[in-house]
């Protein structure tokens, strides 16, 4: 039987020619990306830098968190030059659980600063950037206040990598941010991992964001970040919580008098502030001041800042090794076949690395 939509009067049906579809991507994008961002040299970056140039420092920036091989060479070539311009600025790292207060602190903390023609850079080191490939500290919107003023440069966590490869960046741009002339920096952290070592080894004061709670907030919170804080802050001693925080602020000072005095001779102290209503900020920032100038007097400032830059010699090392280690194709071959071996109980993990160590020297 004929198909009625072969008929004259349905012509319409049939498929006319087509035109051909247009490309998924914009063909002049490639040229728009030549002009998009400029290439700037060392020298540019350095000058750029050492004047205070913002939108130079972000793309410096921008280059020590890069992966790329070209990138990071020129960002080394960069934080080399900036090298003799810095070291001028007092580092505070500040840790607290999600939930603490910290941007809104940090929002208040960064006001006060300015008000005393400060510089002050806000970075952060956030572990869990690793599994979201964004972050949650650091972000501009989370400091509202601040984002806006021209004297503040926020920058969130650099994302991905392991957690000593992230540290260090953060550690690289901290001496960018003093060369550019930021004489006060805050390093963020969640107070909930390995993050706060990392944080407490690159800063001057490790300050500790804490809530009243019901009596027993010691319980969840690590002796080791006790230990690590110069200074411990109870945020929200505001309405009805003023007198939980007073009663908080007692028992963590009994605490801290249960551990033995930190190498800086100073003894940690415990404030109640309100980050949101801006009640105690200045005492906090005092406490800082004062530990600064007691650190000075005794030396420890120097002595600290030095084991620091040991420190980092060594993580940079370690950090090194491991990478080439696992990028290496041989490794990378082997590792899966050893592994195969020790799950099958053929092989001794010790043995199984012992190969694959061999095979990586070897190589
Ligand atoms: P973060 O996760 O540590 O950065 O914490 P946020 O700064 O985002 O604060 C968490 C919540 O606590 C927000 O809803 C804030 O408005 C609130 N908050 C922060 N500081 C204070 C404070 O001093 N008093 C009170 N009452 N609430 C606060």
């Amino acid at each position: 039987m004929e198909h009625i939509e072969n008929e004259e009067q349905f012509q319409g049906l049939r498929v006319n020619k087509g035109i051909s579809e247009q490309p998924t991507v914009n063909p002049y994008l490639n040229n728009y990306k030549k002009f998009k961002r400029k290439v700037y040299t060392v020298s540019e970056y350095v000058e750029g830098i050492l004047k205070g140039n913002i939108t130079i420092l972000g793309q410096a920036v921008t280059l020590i968190e890069s992966f790329r091989q070209d990138h990071q060479s020129i960002a080394q070539e960069v934080i080399e030059k900036c090298l003799p311009y810095t070291g001028n600025s007092i580092r505070v790292g500040i840790t607290g659980v999600p939930g603490a207060g910290k941007s809104t602190s940090i929002d208040a903390f960064g006001m006060h600063i300015l008000k005393s023609n400060n510089k002050l850079a806000v970075l952060a080191i956030d572990p869990s950037s690793e599994v979201t490939k964004g972050s949650i500290l650091g972000d501009k919107t989370r400091m509202e206040r601040l984002s806006v003023e021209k004297n503040a440069f926020i920058r969130p966590s650099p994302s991905a990598g392991s957690l000593g490869g992230v540290a260090r960046k953060t550690r690289e741009t901290i001496i960018l941010c003093e060369a550019a002339g930021f004489d006060r920096i805050i390093v963020e952290t969640v107070g909930v991992g390995q993050s706060e070592t990392a944080v407490h080894s690159m800063v001057d004061f490790f300050l500790l964001i804490q809530l009243a709670g019901t009596g027993d907030e010691l319980q969840g919170i690590k002796r080791g970040i006790m230990e690590m804080a110069d200074g411990i802050i109870i945020n929200k001693a505001d309405g009805n919580n003023i007198e939980k925080a007073r009663l908080a602020q007692s028992h963590f000072q009994n605490a801290l008098h249960l551990f033995p005095l930190p190498e800086s001779g100073w003894a940690p102290q415990v404030l109640t502030y309100s980050g949101y209503y801006e009640i105690g900020i200045d005492e906090v920032w005092k406490m800082i001041d004062e530990y600064i100038a007691f650190v000075k007097e005794n030396k420890y400032f120097d002595y600290r800042r030095n084991a620091q830059s040991k420190f980092w010699m060594h993580e940079t090392i370690n950090e090194r090794l491991k990478s080439n280690f696992y990028n290496n194709p041989q490794v990378q071959k082997e590792l899966k076949r050893y592994e195969q071996l020790v799950l099958d109980s053929q092989m001794s993990s010790f043995a199984a690395a012992s190969n694959v160590l061999d095979t990586y020297f070897n190589s």
